[in-house]
Formats: structure tokens, C-alpha cells, sequence
């Protein structure tokens, strides 16, 4: 079936001469090995960059989700790499697991939160691929391979941030820990309060993160800790009501910008503070209906701060359209070659664009900030990388690309944007 496919913020596009859903491993194969090429994997569409794009075939592998097996010794589980997290977080509840840590929504395919390093935020959290225990592949010549960290750590370490390139992976064994419960709290403070105290804050919590207003000079900070307390209700998040209204003080006041930035101190200052415990899988989700562009890069820890407040500064000089909050996190270093947490404790630092305007000249503007400071770029968010540039920032790179062209001889992954990304010739 051919057909045609956008991703979540409609920036990327294609129209493949065909979109195939296999039911299988082995029919997956044999579309891997007779559909037209470049054949790319779609998980749920949510990368901003080009990743999937293809102008032969898209495999969609929403038959292929759902638990296979699992430990409940090791709390270990193998679930179908198509599997929603929203839904993987029920599966893992109901055997009595809990994914240790998960970014800002549950929508993604687990095959393609592996695939770009999608994280959350801790400073000895790790992005979803540290849980990796093992994955089956299914290769550019159709065939089925299993890997496991026991018998082969360095091809998990090789294959588990791999953006759809180095196979499709079909079933992948995560390591959960225990189903727990988490206490979250959310307040407000001066933005030079939070750089000035960022290293101390960030590490004060399991999992930590804040979010800069534009134009408040305030920020608000999320702290989430291990409670054995009883639940109490979430309250009902308003973010896209925020939105709304930052995004009409941006239109309305235009021609003031004073005026627009004292009424949004005022608004952010009277937001008021949250305090709740509920189980693991009610607490790090939230709701995106506002569509935007986003481009994240993964900075050396102790740079955040520096390097978000020239982002600021720039941001509010020279791009009064921006209204969307910028979000930072930190991330655990890991060893996995294509990860941009490699060896590396890491500070995120996000920005987004309404999807209804050209993001490009903010992003093109705020790049070489995040690159001045050593930013290995967010596989799925916006970048201008190419691959001379990507080798620098991989100690592992030749070998990665090495293990890729043993699993895809024929380059049957790669489009224009990978070979590009991969420094492959088309
Ligand atoms: C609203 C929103 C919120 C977000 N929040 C976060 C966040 O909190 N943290 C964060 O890090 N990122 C975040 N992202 C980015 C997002 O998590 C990543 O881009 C992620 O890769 C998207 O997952 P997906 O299932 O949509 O994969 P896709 O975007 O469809 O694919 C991503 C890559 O994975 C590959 N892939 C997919 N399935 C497989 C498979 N089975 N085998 C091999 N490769 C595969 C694809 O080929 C592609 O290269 C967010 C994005 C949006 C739109």
C-alpha cells in the first residue's frame, strides 16, 4: 500500500511507494528484503528530524507490540518493539514492574525511543536504551539476529541507539525495577536563583527538571523523589491553558515589550505550587495537544547554566515569537557508542517553535551556543549535523559505523538524510 506520512509536528513528510505493516519477524524480513529501498521504521512518528522519512518504504509495526515474556525475579520483560510506552506502562504494572525513569509523554513506540536515546531527567537516571538487557534484529538481509548483554554487551552497546539504521528491532528485554511511588513537586523561582544554584538543586532529587518562561525571568522547577506515602490526586494540569495564554500576550503586546513581560512575571509568580504521590506510572506523562519544533542538545553537565543563560539572553534580544518554555534536564552517562550521554553526565537543554511558524531561523540562531559547548544533538529534535561533525563528538563512531554495515550490507536502511547523517555515499 502506498500512502502518505507526517510526523507529529507535520514538519517532515513523505510519500512512500509503500507503507507495509508485518505481523511477524519473519514477514517483517521479507519486506526488509524485497520492499523498495530506503526502507525506514516508523515508530510513533514524534522525531523531529527527518529520520523516517523515505520515498520507498515505511514500515509501520503497530501489529508487533505487546509483552512476550517476563522475569518477575530479575523484573525483567520482553515486550513487541512496536509497543506504545503508554500501553507498556499498564503491561509492566500488571506484572508488577515500573520503568525506572520516562520523559514527557507516553505516545512513542518503544523501538523508536531506543532508537534516538528519548530520556527523561535524574542525575543517575539513564535514557530508556541503559535498560536494555537484549534485542532481536531483524538485519538488512532479512534476518532475524539476537543479541544479549551476557553474550555480546558491545552489540548492545552498538545496536541500542541506532535510528532505525542498524536493523529493525522486533523485541527488545528491558531491565524494570519494582513498581513504586513517586512524590512530585512543582514551584516557582527566579531563574537566577535556579543557574546559581542548578548543580546543587539538580542532584538534591531522584529526578529533577525545570522549565524557563521566556520573557519571566522566572522558571519552574519539578522535583520527583521515591514516597511510600498514600496517593493523593494529581492536580489537573493546565499547561496547554498556559500556553494559550503566553501565546496571546506574545501576539497581543507585540509592540510592548514591557509590558508584556511584566504581566507574565506576574502570571508565572501566581502559579501556584504542587504537591502530590501517586504510583510511577501517573506521574511523568503529560498531555501534548499545542503543536511545536523542538531542538535538544545534550551538553557536559556543568555547562547548563552558562549556556542556557546566553540562550536567554539571545532568545529575548532577538526572537520575541518564541513564547514556548525552554526545558532542561540532566541524564546519567552510559556506554552505548551512539548514545549522546557516552561517558558523559549530561545537561539537556530543549527549545521549542510553534509549529505553525518557520522554526528554522531560532534553531539556525541558538545551534552554535549549544555546539560552543561541546552539544552532542538529541537524535530526534532538530540539528544541522552531519556526519564529519557527528564523528568528532562519538569516541566510538568507525566502530559503530562498522557493525552497521555488517548488519545492512546493502544499505537498504539508508535514505538521503542518513547517508548525510552517516557520511554514507548515496
Ligand atoms: C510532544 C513530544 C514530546 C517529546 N518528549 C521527549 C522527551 O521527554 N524526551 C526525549 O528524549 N524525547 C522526547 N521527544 C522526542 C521523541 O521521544 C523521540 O523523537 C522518539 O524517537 C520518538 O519515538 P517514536 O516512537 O515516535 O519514533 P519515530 O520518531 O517514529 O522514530 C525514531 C527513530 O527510531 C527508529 N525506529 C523506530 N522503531 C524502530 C524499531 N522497531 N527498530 C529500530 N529502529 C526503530 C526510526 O527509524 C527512527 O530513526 C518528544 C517528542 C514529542 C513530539
Amino acid at each position: 500500500m502506498s500512502g502518505n506520512w507526517s510526523n507529529w509536528s507535520g514538519f517532515v513528510t513523505a510519500s512512500p511507494k509503500r507503507i507495509a505493516s508485518p505481523a511477524d519477524a519473519g514477514e517483517l524480513g521479507d519486506i526488509i528484503r524485497t520492499a523498495p529501498a530506503p526502507v525506514r521504521v516508523a515508530g510513533a512518528g514524534h522525531s523531529f528530524t527527518p529520520l523516517v522519512k523515505s520515498d520507498g518504504t515505511i514500515l509501520s509495526l503497530e501489529k508487533l507490540e505487546g509483552l512476550v515474556s517476563h522475569d518477575p525475579q530479575k523484573h525483567q520483560a520482553r515486550v513487541r518493539a512496536g509497543t506504545r510506552l503508554g500501553a507498556l506502562m499498564h503491561i509492566l504494572q500488571d506484572v508488577g514492574q515500573g520503568l525506572p525513569n520516562m520523559g514527557d509523554i507516553d505516545r512513542q513506540a518503544i523501538g523508536g525511543a531506543l532508537g534516538t536515546a528519548t530520556h527523561g531527567s535524574g542525575p543517575k537516571l539513564g535514557a530508556y536504551h541503559t535498560q536494555l538487557e537484549a534485542v532481536q534484529i531483524v538485519d538488512g538481509l532479512g534476518r532475524i539476529r539476537e543479541f544479549t548483554r551476557s553474550d555480546d554487551q558491545d552489540m548492545i552497546h552498538a545496536t541500542g541507539v541506532a535510528l532505525g539504521a542498524f536493523g529493525v528491532l522486533s523485541e527488545v528485554t528491558m531491565n524494570n525495577i519494582a513498581t513504586y511511588r513517586l512524590r512530585r513537586r512543582k514551584w516557582v523561582l527566579p531563574i537566577a536563583d535556579m543557574l546559581r544554584d542548578f548543580e546543587t538543586m539538580m542532584a538534591a532529587h531522584r529526578s529533577a527538571e525545570f522549565y524557563y518562561i521566556p520573557f519571566s525571568g522566572y522558571a519552574q522547577f519539578i522535583a520527583s523523589d521515591l514516597s511510600d506515602a498514600a496517593t493523593t490526586a494529581r492536580p489537573t494540569e493546565d499547561d496547554e491553558g498556559s500556553l494559550r495564554t503566553l501565546r496571546r500576550l506574545r501576539t497581543g503586546l507585540a509592540w510592548l515589550p514591557s509590558l508584556r513581560r511584566a504581566l507574565i512575571t506576574g502570571a508565572v509568580k501566581k502559579v501556584p505550587a504542587e504537591d502530590y504521590v501517586q504510583d510511577w506510572l501517573n506521574v511523568y506523562a503529560s498531555d501534548r495537544q499545542t503543536k511545536f519544533n523542538e531542538m535538544e542538545y545534550h551538553l557536559p553537565f556543568e555547562e547548563g547554566p552558562r549556556a542556557l543563560a546566553e540562550i536567554i539572553e539571545l532568545t529575548e534580544k532577538h526572537f520575541p515569537e518564541v513564547y514556548f518554555p525552554m526545558e532542561v534536564r540532566s541524564v546519567a552517562a552510559d556506554r552505548f557508542w551512539l548514545s549522546p550521554f557516552y561517558e558523559r553526565p549530561t545537561c539537556s537543554i530543549a527549545i521549542h517553535h510553534d509549529a505553525a511558524n518557520d522554526p528554522l531561523p531560532f534553531m539556525r540562531a541558538v545551534e552554535p551556543i549549544f555546539r560552543k559547548y561541546g552539544g552532542r544533538p538529541h537524535w530526534g529534535k532538530m540539528h544541522s549535523l552531519k556526519a564529519a561533525d557527528l564523528k568528532k563528538l562519538y569516541p566510538r563512531w568507525d566502530e559503530a559505523m562498522a557493525v552497521r554495515r555488517d548488519i545492512d550490507p546493502h544499505n537498504r536502511f539508508i535514505s538521503p538524510y542518513m547517508a548525510g547523517l552517516f557520511g554514507i555515499e548515496p
